[in-house]
């Protein structure tokens, strides 16, 4: 390779691992393996080491992945530096490269030392601060630099304690960790969101990651995640090593795994991976290595770092799981907006710790991308997807002869002919009122406990349906308790049960309402931000297609999606119905008007404040203000708090916007609080918490 074309790859990988590392660290949803991604940086590494000139200071290769989320809608926690840089681990896929290290470790310390091998566990960092003894603050590893606050949501995780016990902890100090979903969590939570026809999570540790980035403390508590610690940054307590720093934090009441080994040498370590690389398998929580950390305090301070990792330890990656089985048949599933997705029954087959007997195919055109045959037998990997991926046709196996499978042409329940909407690469019934499937699946998704919450599940509507009591979920609100009970095994109790918790759903919030009335591609977020935007549903009824785009973070496949769901008939009868059903078609307590003073201004607001977003937002609205998610040629100020995100800033100089600061914006409406003097008296104004420029340490 000569130097053109070295600088050539060497610029391609940096885009290519860039953008990757957004996809897995920011939007949750990795498209590239690991094993893959961790080839082309070992590419780049081995290339910047032989053209050091093209070796820049942003390369990925000296830069951990950061899950700040720069130039997208900003995260709405609070930024908080990290006493100590959190860093990477460097990594192998081979045990001829632990060797190394254990070589290279045997040969330059002098004195006598062992190894802590631990398990890797695959979830997402935490870093947690206990200040006499009590939870101060968690913050994620955000770009190694600063973190996001995530304390309210690391407070509903049930096994990170709030007040340390026992005694011996000093007065401040940090501790990190994993924050992991097991796999029955993970299984529930992408069960849940299939029935909702919301994206899945590609696997648990994307799982964790988006979970412990929630807005919702609340919605985190339910998630069933868990913590375990293996850090505690080098200088805060005096252990002779890392192994009796552990044991002391586990007596102080802190979640330290026992799955940890002290090894003398290479034979040793490499017994611990043997051991686990079959034993992780029956683990309820997902590991993808084993860590080897020198274990002497001293000796760790001694070697130090890199720019990316400490030179005292590296990671042994296990390969993800694949199996090899044969496909019995495809079913074609009709979900409640009508999409059609074929599922492959397999030969079961274990894997990742569960018994996978379907994997999804996902579309025709996925069908034929793999070049799947009836009978073929094909590699699954269970990236830990309730319905685990195909990714490949073992073709030595292929029957002599063995077809192509056809992709239905009319729906499989209602025999109505299928659709593929243009730009979509699924089929869809187009029945949505008359086929079963779609109408009890929209029954169901209106039941369920994110939407109206009421208490029943598949079996009842399926009676329901069957009796012909219920075609629509406004049929619900009619039943009596004599219909009731013409249910197997209904008694006057289940009926009264039922009928009260119908009667509470009266109550629930519009922005879960229009949730539950299953638009399609509009979840519970988009729900929420519509809901509050528009107020009721009379003002979303007369919103042009523009009105709705100009949401934030609603684009144009919504806001079509919105805006036709709401000019077809039987919708808009539906919808009647449940309001004469007294359901809520209007946000709950408008905010009162303050004043006039912003009326006809559109703002957009970016950064943290002394107040939180929402109540900033509020406030705008309560005097006349419009809220905007993106600066445009409409916006007339930019309301910057701390951290602003520097895409809005750059794009309103651009623009010739006005950028104002919180003290400003209460100028503007004449609040009291422009004269006090208000600005970073509250936590959520970041300042670092520790030295200036800290020793780093890991993770
Ligand atoms: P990493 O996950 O390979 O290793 C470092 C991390 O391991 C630490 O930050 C810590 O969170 C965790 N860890 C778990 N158990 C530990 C223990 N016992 N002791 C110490 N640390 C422990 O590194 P990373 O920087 O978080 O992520 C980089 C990796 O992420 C890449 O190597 C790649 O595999 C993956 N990745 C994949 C893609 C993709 O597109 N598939 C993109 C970006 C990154």
């Amino acid at each position: 390779m000569d130097r053109t074309q070295a600088k050539h790859r060497i610029d391609e990988l940096k885009a290519l691992l860039w953008e990757n590392s957004r996809l897995y660290y920011v939007e949750n949803a990795p498209v590239m393996s690991d094993y893959e991604y961790d080839q082309r940086m070992h590419e780049l590494e081995a290339l910047e080491a032989e053209w050091p000139e093209f070796a820049t200071a942003d390369s990925p290769t000296r830069r951990v992945g950061s899950d700040l989320e720069e130039g997208k809608a900003e995260s709405g926690f609070a930024k908080y530096p990290h006493k100590y840089p959190m860093l990477s681990l460097g990594n192998t896929y081979s045990i001829e490269e632990v060797e190394e290290f254990a070589d290279r470790a045997a040969k330059s310390i002098e004195t006598p030392f062992t190894y802590c091998c631990e398990l890797k566990f695959d979830g997402t960092a935490i870093c947690l601060t206990y200040r006499n003894g009590v939870l101060f603050r968690a913050l994620t590893r955000g770009d190694g630099k600063m973190g996001d606050d995530v304390t309210e949501n690391a407070k509903r995780i049930a096994n990170i304690p709030h007040r340390l016990k026992g005694t011996g902890w000093p007065e401040e100090f940090e501790i990190r960790g994993e924050v992991l979903m097991p796999y029955a969590s993970f299984d529930r939570l992408n069960h849940e969101r299939e029935l909702q026809e919301e994206p899945l999570f590609a696997n648990p540790r994307n799982a964790a990651s988006g979970s412990l980035k929630l807005q919702d403390p609340e919605e985190v508590g339910r998630r069933g995640l868990f913590c375990t610690l293996y850090h505690i940054p080098t200088g805060q307590v005096d252990y002779p090593t890392h192994d009796a720093a552990l044991k002391a934090a586990a007596s102080w009441g802190l979640p330290i795994s026992d799955e940890r080994r002290i090894c003398r040498n290479i034979e040793e370590i490499e017994a611990f991976i043997g051991h686990w690389d079959t034993a992780r398998k029956e683990l309820p929580f997902p590991t993808d290595g084993i860590v080897i950390k020198i274990n002497e305090m001293d000796i760790q301070q001694e070697l130090g770092f890199t720019a990316k990792s400490p030179r005292w330890a590296v990671a042994y990656k296990f390969k993800a799981e694949e199996a090899c089985t044969p496909i019995l048949s495809i079913d074609y599933q009709v979900g409640r907006t009508g999409a059609v997705t074929p599922v492959a029954n397999l030969q079961p087959v274990f894997l990742s710790g569960t018994m996978v007997k379907r994997a999804t195919l996902v579309n025709e055109d996925q069908i034929r991308m793999l070049d799947i045959h009836e009978g073929d037998w094909v590699y699954v990997e269970k990236g830990g997807e309730i319905i685990p991926k195909i990714t490949a046709v073992e073709p030595s196996k292929r029957v002599p002869g063995a077809k192509e499978p056809a992709f239905p042409t009319h729906c499989p329940d209602c025999g109505t002919p299928l659709v593929k909407p243009e730009g979509e690469a699924r089929w869809f019934c187009p029945n949505g009122t008359g086929c079963p499937t779609q109408i009890k699946g929209r029954i169901l998704h209106f039941l369920s406990r994110k939407a109206m919450n009421i208490l029943a599940g598949e079996a009842t509507v399926e009676q329901l349906y069957n009796l012909d009591l219920v075609h629509s979920p406004a049929d619900l609100y009619t039943l009596t308790e004599n219909q009731l009970l013409q249910l197997e095994g209904w008694k006057e109790r289940s009926a009264a049960r039922f009928l009260q918790s119908l009667r509470e759903s009266r109550k629930v919030p519009f922005e879960r309402v229009l949730f539950a009335i299953g638009i399609r591609y509009v979840g519970e977020t988009t729900a929420r931000d519509i809901a509050r935007h528009f107020g009721n549903i009379e003002a979303l009824k007369a919103a042009s297609r523009e009105d709705i785009l100009a949401v934030p973070e609603v684009g144009d496949v919504i806001a079509d999606s919105v805006y036709n769901f709401l000019r077809a008939d039987t919708n808009l009868l539906e919808i009647a119905r449940l309001q004469q059903a007294g359901l809520q078609f209007a946000v709950e307590a408008p905010a009162e008007k303050a004043s006039d003073l912003l009326a006809g201004k559109t703002i957009v607001i970016s950064g943290n404040f002394s107040i939180s977003r929402d109540e900033m937002k509020a406030l705008i609205e309560a005097n006349g203000g419009k809220n905007s998610g993106s600066v445009s040629g409409k916006t007339d100020y930019l309301l910057a708090g701390t951290k602003p995100g520097p895409e809005k800033i750059k794009k309103a100089e651009e623009l010739g916007i006005s950028i104002i600061d919180e003290e400003q914006f209460y100028a503007l409406i004449g609040d009291a609080r422009s004269e006090s003097g208000m600005t970073d008296q509250t936590e959520g104004a970041s300042s670092p918490v520790g030295p200036e420029d800290p020793e780093p340490t890991l993770f």
